[in-house]
């Protein structure tokens, strides 16, 4: 990814996280376990919960860019190096089927 494209994938991960983050509660709707919410790498950028606390087993480091925190899937060693790590709520969340459906109607 050339210097303008990560530029542009900034700007966009921050507006998204602006206009969004405060649609996501920080509860979840389906087992009401604790979440925290952050932007996936990818582009276009994905929400991504993940569940609270952070565990040593977590796949997950958390950095901030610019307004948006993002969610660092399999992290090599310099991203937050011995920092919190976290696991992603999807791969638990017991109420996962009526999470999914959630999603998808949502975004319908
Ligand atoms: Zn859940």
């Amino acid at each position: 990814m050339d210097e303008d494209a990560r530029r542009d994938l900034r700007e966009r991960r921050d507006v998204k996280w602006r206009a969004e983050r405060s649609r996501h509660s920080s509860t979840c709707r389906a087992c009401t376990a604790d979440l925290d919410w952050v932007l996936t790498t990818s582009d276009p950028p994905q929400w991504m919960p993940l569940d609270q606390p952070p565990t040593p087993t977590g796949t997950v480091a958390v950095v901030r860019r610019g307004a948006a925190r993002v969610g660092v899937v399999n992290p090599g060693p310099d991203v937050d190096p011995g920092g919190a790590r976290f696991v992603p709520h999807w791969a638990i969340c017991v109420g996962v089927d009526a999470f999914r459906r959630r999603h998808r109607e949502r975004r319908s």
